[in-house]
């Protein structure tokens, strides 16, 4: 295959690293752009840049957006005194996807893993504690993997809230072993929401 000029090869060695891409279709995407400057490029070009300006992570819930608390911890009819709790922010689009779930999140950023030495304050657990006091929270569903370290966090976010007036859920099998909640599929989520049952 014949080489493009240096700068451009450098931009599709870039972009193939990018999640889900690799070097033929980055070079693809690139050609693509370059041949339509401006009806593709440069919307690009100032899109991102307006995500890199603006993206901020919510100070409520852990969410990304644009706003320092996101829409889904502002918006009145999510205050439904649910709260589930994801390991990433990947997980919450998932369950947004899947349009199943109407209360609130709680981003932890990780699990807890005696491997990697994650321990709970790394974890925003206790700002789910705290939330679930300030919120008078009813429900706290744990919306986690099914791995040893998925099982060990919920375990732990279980003991954490158990002094308190609140009922903690974990979604019903549905979500594989060692699957992760953003390769499950909407209606999955749906079904493995519905059959929730208490931890
Ligand atoms: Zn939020």
């Amino acid at each position: 295959m014949e080489r493009a000029p240096n700068e451009i090869e450098a931009l599709i060695a870039q972009i193939a690293r990018l999640p889900g891409l690799g070097p033929r279709s980055a070079r693809r995407l690139v050609l693509h752009l370059i041949q339509r400057r401006d009806q593709s490029l440069r919307p690009l070009l100032a899109a991102l840049d307006r995500v890199a300006q603006s993206a901020q992570t919510c100070s409520a819930c852990g969410n990304i957006s644009t706003l320092p608390v996101c829409e889904i911890c502002t918006a009145p009819k999510r205050a439904t005194g649910e709260i589930c709790v994801v390991e990433d922010v990947a997980d919450l689009w998932a369950m947004e996807r899947g349009g199943v779930f109407v209360g609130r999140y709680h981003v932890l950023g990780g699990t807890l893993s005696a491997l990697d030495a994650v321990g709970p304050e790394e974890l925003r657990i206790p700002e789910l504690v705290a939330r679930v006091q300030a919120e008078g929270a009813r429900e706290v569903i744990l919306a986690l993997a099914a791995t040893v370290d998925g099982q060990t966090t919920a375990h732990y976010i279980a003991d954490a809230l158990a002094g308190l007036d609140v009922q903690v859920t974990a979604l019903a099998q549905g979500v594989p072993m060692g699957g992760e909640l953003d390769y499950l599929d909407d209606g999955t989520i749906g079904a493995a929401l519905r059959a929730r049952k208490a931890v």
